[in-house]
């Protein structure tokens, strides 16, 4: 019998000083450290309404729904929640599955299978996309990446294709790593110059951007085929969405394997997000806070000449390249109560390695001031 876990054994090796491992973080007892690597971007995680809707669920409904969706685990409320989020999303329908990757996974694997047209699809992808939106092995052969927001590159390409039949473009409209936006204006009129199909991953924008807090896609939904976005992030609990066209939902209950052979959520996580659907229009104050923060925090990158690359959010990166110096950096930071992890290669491109800055409206703004101050220290230092 071959050694199997020798193997295993090598792969760690083979990491070096990019082996990863798990660290634990109690912010309850240790109230002196701040979080700036938390996608929590509103808060909503500790929201009242989140927790007690939560518990009021799993009182109500138990800690399982038991079964897939398809089985006996659609609870009446996923009917409810999609119907506001098809509202919300300004989209004719929307549909529910467990995760923001297991969404972009499992919809993608359905949406770009060969066997549904009479031609190969061709995937244009942005190459900044999440690693969930380009793992599936089986369009790997059909995928075509574009430069990160080059969408002069992206024009080239759809052109070189453009006798292709079926041509699809995956982006996110706000990027997690380097915190820069998508043209959505410009892409969608370039995909109806190309009759391309277009899938937008608002995860970063969602509870954050757009007039009433549905992301970045609202002006643009009717010109955008599928939006997907989590409710990990800004909106504080779990799972991830579709929106989309009637005929799409359909599909995808279906066809889409994340959602046919998966466990539906949990009533407890149902609850919260429901709670938060509720929540996010509301929530104008917060949402402006942040960008108040954001703008003051990159304002400060641009004078004291550190790279936050092209941020334009509330994800601010601190660039610093190399891997063990942006270790430090984010040693030295959380000796001073800081939190805010090193991200380096395979996650971004060699060379890249950096501190990524989640900023978050519940952030005090001493929390804001000390960030500063503590950067300035810390450059020093390196
Ligand atoms: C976090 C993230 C996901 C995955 O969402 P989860 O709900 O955390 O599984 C998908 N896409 C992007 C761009 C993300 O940043």
């Amino acid at each position: 019998m071959p050694d199997y876990e020798s193997y295993f054994a090598a792969f760690l090796e083979r990491q070096k000083d990019c082996r990863r491992s798990l660290k634990n973080y109690n912010f309850s007892s240790h109230p002196k450290l701040i979080n700036f690597s938390s996608n929590d971007y509103l808060g909503l995680s500790r929201h009242p309404l989140l927790i007690e809707r939560s518990q009021d669920y799993t009182r109500r409904f138990g800690a399982s729904s038991g079964a897939s969706r398809l089985i006996t685990g659609n609870l009446p409320v996923y009917t409810d929640l999609e119907d506001n989020l098809a509202k919300a999303l300004n989209k004719p329908a929307a549909l529910i599955v467990n995760s923001g990757y297991q969404t972009n996974f499992s919809v993608l694997e359905a949406l770009l299978d060969s066997s549904n047209f009479e031609e190969d699809p061709i995937i244009f992808c942005d190459k900044f996309c999440h690693n969930s939106m380009l793992i599936n092995i089986r369009y790997r052969n059909r995928l075509v990446r574009f430069k990160h927001n080059d969408l002069t590159h992206l024009e080239n390409l759809l052109d070189k294709n453009r006798l292709k039949k079926f041509k699809f473009i995956l982006v996110e409209s706000l990027y997690s790593m380097d915190g820069d936006y998508t043209d959505l204006k410009a892409l969608t009129s370039l995909a109806k110059k190309y009759d391309a199909y277009v899938y937008v991953d608002d995860a970063h924008a969602v509870g954050i951007c757009g007039a009433e807090g549905w992301g970045k896609t609202g002006e643009y939904s009717q010109d955008i085929d599928m939006i997907m976005g989590t409710f990990s992030k800004g909106l504080g609990s779990y799972g991830g969405y579709i929106g989309c066209s009637a005929i799409m939902r359909d599909f995808l209950i279906n066809r889409c394997k994340g959602m046919i052979y998966s466990t539906g959520l949990p009533p407890s996580v149902l609850g919260a997000i429901s709670a938060a659907i509720e929540l996010i229009p509301h929530l104008h104050e917060e949402r402006q806070r942040l960008r108040n923060y954001s703008s003051i925090v990159r304002d400060f990158f641009k004078k004291a000449g550190l790279n936050d690359g092209n941020s334009e959010s509330h994800i601010i990166p601190w660039i610093i390249g190399d891997s063990e110096k942006a270790m430090r950096a984010s040693l030295y930071l959380e000796e001073k109560g800081i939190i805010a992890v090193c991200i380096r290669p395979p996650t971004v491109p060699k060379g890249t390695s950096r501190i990524r800055f989640c900023l978050s409206s519940i952030h005090t703004e001493a929390d804001i001031e000390y960030l500063m101050d503590t950067i300035l220290t810390v450059e020093q230092r390196l």
